[in-house]
């Protein structure tokens, strides 16, 4: 039997990111991984592939939409689903070969097959095939991540039924896709069939999509893709879903008791995930989970069991593949004795609809529920001469500062390129800066992050220059 200093089970961005910092340490590292691809649930069916069909929509929408404006004829634009499926596969496949070289450039072990307890000091590994291998280690790092949640009685049958997974795969454009839950992946895959052509109906349980993120975002959201052929009902409760071969019928029922019959060709079932620990062999190893499943941990994300350890959507926290990635960093390098740190509440949320969505730090229900004294400064981008130009001017920047410091508690943007806006927003706050500060940099002309610069000048005593 093989002994390591550190086993990694589960290859997804926590995992893997763990294995390369572990090993850069010095550490004799292994990672186990139950699919021939290495990258997890980000690399080949979450994050990398809905980026990539979300880029070949938009251009489409674009083409069809907005190019005439610019100046740009074309005739005959049409969408090739099969195309941008292939093309997506590619995007993965370079992906995750590029983790298979950093396994290989960082001297990591790399074994295919799925990882169980045997008990606090052992892992048996089964590959396809049946054949197990027993492994020791000095320290695990469990990194398996998550499966999509359902709701009771409603069967996926992965056909009309469906999953983030399948529908990432679609072989045609839907006439009609019915989406369950206005959270992220609803909005995502719902804007890629959208821009498709597709009539997208979602049913969000909450009075607002989105509504984790601050709801000045959700509202402004709604209002957009509701231009872009979505229908979004909400307040309603899904009561159940049928498939036949062709076709989805779901009831929803709304918070007045009405009942509402939709009928489509796809239902996006997308309520949430959920922690995967199938056949981990918790109990052998005597890891303890709570009542949602998730593995425990404490602050150095170590769990009941010493020299075990977990991280990324196994835990609490948001499932977010930053907030994974940090986390193996962070008990690598705690495992060499160093003393890394992690600001939870610093870690950014991104919605990669167009206007993109990203929010930062406390929203404005929060610091009202808290009692915080706050002050606001909002930008709208269509007061942005950048967004003129490139057309995108919905949407805004709001800066949420504390009333008696001026240091800046949030920052929420729903706009274009908002995903890339963020980064200057968590620098910010990282080092405390007040908006006044962020007001009194030179931010380059013309861009869309003036107007990061400008919400900060109407934080600070109402200082906007353009608005
Ligand atoms: P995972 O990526 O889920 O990886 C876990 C790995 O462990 C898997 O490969 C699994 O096969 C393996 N495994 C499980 N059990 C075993 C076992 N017993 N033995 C061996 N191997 C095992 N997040 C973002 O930050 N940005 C985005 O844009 C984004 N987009 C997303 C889009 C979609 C459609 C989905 C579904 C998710 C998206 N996410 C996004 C979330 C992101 O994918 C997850 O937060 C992230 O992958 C979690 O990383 P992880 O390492 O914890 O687990
Ligand atoms: P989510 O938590 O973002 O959204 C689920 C939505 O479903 C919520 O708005 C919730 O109120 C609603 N809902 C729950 N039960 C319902 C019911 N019975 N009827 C109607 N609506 C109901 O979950 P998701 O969109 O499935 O995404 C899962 C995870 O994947 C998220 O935690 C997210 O962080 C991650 N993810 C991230 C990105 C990104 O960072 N851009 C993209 C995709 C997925």
């Amino acid at each position: 039997m093989e002994n390591f200093d550190v086993a990694v089970i589960g290859s997804g961005p926590g995992g893997y990111v763990a294995a390369i910092r572990c090993a850069q340490l010095g550490f004799k590292t292994v990672i186990i991984e139950k699919y021939n691809t290495l990258g997890g649930t980000c690399l080949n069916v979450g994050c990398i592939p809905s980026k990539a069909l979300l880029d070949s929509s938009e251009h489409y929408f674009n083409a069809v939409n907005k190019f005439g404006e610019h100046g740009i004829k074309v005739k005959d634009i049409k969408a090739d689903m099969e195309q941008m499926i292939k093309r997506k596969a590619q995007v993965v496949k370079q992906t995750c070969d590029g983790i298979s070289f950093l396994m290989k450039k960082n001297k990591i072990t790399v074994m295919t097959g799925h990882a169980t307890f045997v008990d606090a000091k052992q892992l048996d590994v089964v590959d396809a095939s049946g054949k197990s291998n027993r492994i020791g280690a000095t320290n695990f790092i469990i990194a398996t991540g998550s499966k999509p949640s359902s709701l009771p009685g409603i069967e996926i049958d992965k056909k009309r039924i469906i999953t983030s997974t399948e529908a990432l795969e679609l072989k045609t454009i839907p006439n009609h896709l019915v989406v369950i839950g206005g959270g992220v992946i609803g909005l995502e895959l719902g804007s890629v069939y959208a821009r498709l052509g597709a009539k997208v109906t979602v049913i969000e349980y909450m009075n607002a999509i989105i509504p984790t993120m601050d709801r000045a975002l959700g509202k402004e959201l709604q209002k957009v893709l509701s231009k872009e052929g979505f229908t979004f009902l909400l307040g309603h409760k899904v009561q159940s879903v049928k498939s036949s071969a062709k076709q989805v019928e779901v009831v929803a029922e709304s918070s007045n008791g009405e009942k509402v019959n939709i009928t489509g060709d796809y239902c996006l079932v997308s309520v949430g995930r959920k922690p995967y620990t199938e056949n981990l062999g918790l109990d052998k190893a005597g890891v303890a989970v709570d009542e949602r499943g998730r593995i425990v941990t404490d602050e150095k994300l170590q769990t009941n069991v010493s020299g075990i350890y977990a991280i990324g959507d196994v835990i609490k926290g948001a499932m977010l593949a930053h907030k994974a990635e940090e986390e193996g960093v962070f008990v690598a390098e705690q495992l060499a004795g160093q003393q890394p740190h992690i600001n939870y509440r610093l870690i950014p949320g991104v919605v990669y609809t167009w206007p993109e969505v990203a929010s930062v730090g406390y929203t404005e229900e929060e610091l009202k529920e808290s009692g915080t004294k706050y002050k606001t400064g909002n930008f709208p981008f269509k007061a942005s001469g950048r967004a003129r130009a490139s057309m995108d001017t919905d949407g805004f920047v709001k800066v949420l500062a504390d009333s008696d410091t001026d240091e800046i508690l949030g920052v929420h943007i729903i706009g274009p390129r908002a995903a890339d806006m963020i980064a200057e927003a968590v620098v910010a706050m990282e080092y405390r800066a007040s908006a006044e500060d962020i007001a009194r940099i030179c931010h380059a002309h013309p861009t869309f992050t003036e107007s990061f610069k400008e919400a900060c000048l109407a934080a600070t005593a109402n200082r906007a220059i353009h608005i």
